[in-house]
This record gives structure tokens, C-alpha cells and sequence, in this order.
């Protein structure tokens, strides 16, 4: 009987391998270790077949870890290896994120499939699984992200019902109480100017890939969605109202001291 390969995490059940990695490399060329962690949902009806997608070698796609509706854990990639779950994507200036993160990918249909809310017990196993990760690698909270937040134009997982306020209560992530909202004055497409080059600042100041147009375009509209879908997900629409735009400042005033930024 061949003995079969140990998790890297005691949370993962059992080691079930996926042929979709590579090396993780820094932008010197040298060995990377992860310092990010990045969350998705699968996007397809049936877990099965979104873990038999992740293996296959011809859909060249794979995460770390996969973890199904009723909380069981796999691990599909070791974490010192680079993953194949984030495609193009950038945050605070790194656009290898495969190299500098480590995947979970998370059974639900996804937008498309009508966004069934997380069951507890999968919730329970991500928050269990994320917390053993960051601490062994010593991941910053405000590190802890959505494909969503790395990849706004492109992505929506793991979309406005992942419970990121109950994972920052268990110690994961960062996140502050969103500002209400109401009425006031608000940023909108279409607009430009020195305030829309002001919000697009801080924007990238805490870390999504937004150029300083001072043009309120289709990117800035994405981008501030993106940031409603984590942050504000009581109303997601891509318009920088004063809730938005307060919670983004309380975001960055509260950031944990310890980041280094780049
Ligand atoms: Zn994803």
C-alpha cells in the first residue's frame, strides 16, 4: 500500500491532487513565498464536477484548497507550489498574484447560478481552514481578499453573501463596520475631476489596481463595485456615495500597523 501524501493543513481531510501548478517566482526571478490569501467560489451547479474541473490538465485551472457545501476540505496543490486560481489579476502593485498567494475555492453555483447563500458548515471550514493558513504564514489581514477585489473587471466570487464581517470576527481578514447608507453627496460614472482622482487614490492606496484618471470610467465604476461587493454589500452599483466613500477612509485609517506598503 503506497502511503499517501499529508495535507499541509490538519483542517484539509485528505490530499486530492491536481496536475495545474508551477513554480512561485518573485518579480527578481527567485523563489516567492505566499503572503496573500485569496478566496473564490467555484461558479458551477455541482461541486463535483467543479472539483473534477480543477484537475483536469486541459482546463489548466486549480486553487489549494477546495471546500465543499457541507465543510469537508481537499487539498488539490501543496501550498508551496503556485496554483492556478487567480489568472490575470493585480493588487498593491503585484500582478503574479498565483506566485504570491494561497487559493481556496469554495462550492456554490455562483452568480449565475442564482447565489444560494454559504451553508454554516462550509463556512465554518473556510474560517478554520483561512485562520491555520494565515497564521502559519503570517498573512496580513488586509491580504486576505476575493477574486473579485485582485480581478474587478473580470470577477465576482466570492460575491455579496461571503460572510467576510464573520470571518473578521473569527480573526480573519480586515474589515470595519460599512457606513450607512443614505443621502449626500456621491461620485458617479461619467463624472471626472480632481474628487474622482481623489476616490481613485484611495482606491489604490489600499490596494485595487486603479489607474489616477481623474475620469470616473467603466474601470473606476468596476473597481468601486468591487469594494461594495467586500466592503459595502448592502448596495452594490458602482456609484461612490458617502457610505462608500467613508467606509473606504475608515478601511484605510484602521489598516493593521504591520503591513508593509509597497
Ligand atoms: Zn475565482
Amino acid at each position: 500500500m503506497s502511503e499517501q501524501p499529508k495535507p499541509d493543513s490538519p483542517v484539509a481531510a485528505k490530499v486530492f491532487p491536481s496536475p495545474n501548478h508551477g513554480e512561485r517566482l518573485g518579480a527578481d526571478g527567485t523563489p516567492r513565498r505566499p503572503d496573500m490569501l485569496v478566496l473564490h467560489y467555484t461558479g458551477m451547479p455541482d461541486a463535483g464536477d467543479a472539483l473534477q474541473r480543477l484537475c483536469n490538465p486541459a482546463a489548466e485551472v486549480s486553487a489549494h484548497y477546495f471546500v465543499f457545501e457541507n465543510g469537508r476540505v481537499l487539498q488539490l496543490v501543496p501550498e508551496g507550489r503556485r496554483a492556478w486560481h487567480a489568472g490575470r489579476a493585480s493588487w498593491a502593485g503585484e500582478r503574479d498574484i498565483n506566485s504570491a498567494s494561497i487559493g481556496i475555492e469554495i462550492a456554490n453555483p455562483g452568480h449565475q447560478g442564482g447565489l444560494p447563500p454559504y451553508p454554516a458548515a462550509q463556512i465554518a471550514a473556510v474560517i478554520a481552514l483561512s485562520r491555520d493558513i494565515v497564521s502559519r504564514w503570517a498573512i496580513p489581514a488586509d491580504r486576505v481578499l476575493g477574486h473579485s477585489d485582485v480581478a474587478p473587471e473580470r470577477k465576482l466570487d466570492p460575491g455579496e453573501l461571503f460572510p467576510w464581517e464573520e470571518l473578521n470576527r473569527a480573526g480573519i481578514g480586515h474589515f470595519v463596520r460599512p457606513a450607512p447608507v443614505r443621502g449626500g453627496r456621491f461620485l458617479s460614472p461619467g463624472e471626472s475631476g480632481q474628487p474622482v482622482e481623489a476616490l481613485q487614490a484611495m482606491l489604490a492606496m489600499y490596494g485595487y489596481d486603479i489607474a489616477l484618471t481623474g475620469s470616473y470610467d467603466e474601470a473606476t465604476t468596476a473597481v468601486v463595485a468591487a469594494f461594495q461587493r467586500h466592503f459595502r454589500p448592502e448596495r452594490i452599483d458602482g456609484i461612490a456615495d458617502a457610505s462608500t466613500i467613508t467606509t473606504l477612509r475608515d478601511l484605510i485609517a484602521s489598516r493593521p500597523a504591520a503591513t508593509v506598503i509597497l
